[in-house]
């Protein structure tokens, strides 16, 4: 009725959960934990890691619950309604050998290094059958993270989800209308968060959630796999400088950092969302698609700006 999809996954249910009710993030050991550096059997085969099981600090393999899946999943025989098989690839990239190491707390190199990764992952997903990449990190159990150890998951999907192919739409109608509104905010400057030679950071005129904030670069460039080394430069500096920010909103954020990459052979305006879990969905916007943010984004944006 609304054109939104399901991914049914049964398989995930019996994925491990570590978190109970008001459970901090950095307590606990890592000895139930198949991400812990020493546990590389627990989990399934690495498909790239960057050193000996002893020393590695980056490691790739498939998701063991994955929510998409290389075998034939056969869709469902009720032809009324619109399906597909949820044929695909889900990886997850450990990003630290460290049980309780977060990525606030990683030096810019090292944040380029996983970068670099996920742009090679990405890449070979999309050489796959798969027509999106979602690349996404949730930050503690407010924004969805089941395990505790620091981790990034790239979902390849046989279609575009609705919102991909909306803002696809969206940036074709005017000669990429994000390019517009990026001039529009350096014009404006009230909702800029922060600023590169290549990057901009803008807290959205119609944020989601509280200190929402996307980092885009400021040409037009149609997928994050494209970037070039010295971009990626670029990007690191400003996604390092806006995490020490968020973890400064308040003890414990939870939050959000999604990668919006373009769908395969498709114009877009890659960018990356970050969301910190402030308020969050409800019955209003579960029933409406509409958000109710009590942070104004010019504020969100001074915030950011001040680098106390
Ligand atoms: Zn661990
Ligand atoms: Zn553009």
């Amino acid at each position: 009725m609304t054109g939104d999809l399901t991914l049914y996954a049964e398989n995930r249910k019996n994925r491990p959960y570590e978190f109970v009710h008001h459970t901090k993030m950095k307590t606990g050991t890592g000895e139930n934990c198949p991400f812990c550096g020493g546990h590389e059997g627990w989990t399934t085969e690495a498909v790239y890691q960057d050193g000996a099981d002893a020393d590695w600090q980056i490691r790739v393999f498939p998701n063991m619950f994955p929510a998409v899946s290389e075998e034939n999943r056969e869709a469902g025989s009720e032809t009324f309604y619109e399906q597909q098989a949820g044929i695909g690839r889900h990886e997850v990239v450990v990003d630290t050998r460290e049980h309780l190491e977060t990525i606030d707390t990683f030096s810019e190199e090292r944040i380029d290094r996983i970068l670099a990764v996920l742009q090679e992952r990405s890449h070979a997903l999309q050489e796959e059958h798969t027509a999106y990449v979602q690349i996404f990190k949730n930050c503690g159990p407010s924004a969805g993270m089941s395990i505790r150890h620091s981790h990034w998951q790239l979902i390849g999907l046989p279609l575009v989800p609705k919102r991909i192919g909306n803002m696809a739409e969206k940036m074709k109608q005017a000669d990429c209308l994000f390019c517009k509104m990026l001039l529009h905010e350096q014009k404006e400057k009230i909702r800029i968060a922060s600023e590169t030679k290549d990057f901009l950071a803008i807290t959205p005129y119609a944020s989601r959630f509280p200190y929402e904030v996307w980092i885009a670069p400021k040409l037009h460039r149609r997928s994050f796999c494209e970037m070039t080394p010295k971009e990626r430069k670029d990007l690191t500096h400003i996604l390092w400088a806006l995490l020490q920010r968020i973890v400064g909103i308040r003890e414990e954020i939870g939050y959000n950092i999604c990668i919006i990459d373009g769908p395969k052979n498709e114009d877009f305006h890659w960018h990356i969302e970050i969301l910190p879990r402030i308020g969050g969905f409800a019955g209003f916007e579960y029933a409406t698609e509409c958000y109710i943010n009590m942070v104004l984004p010019e504020k969100a944006a001074e915030y950011y700006r001040d680098k106390k």
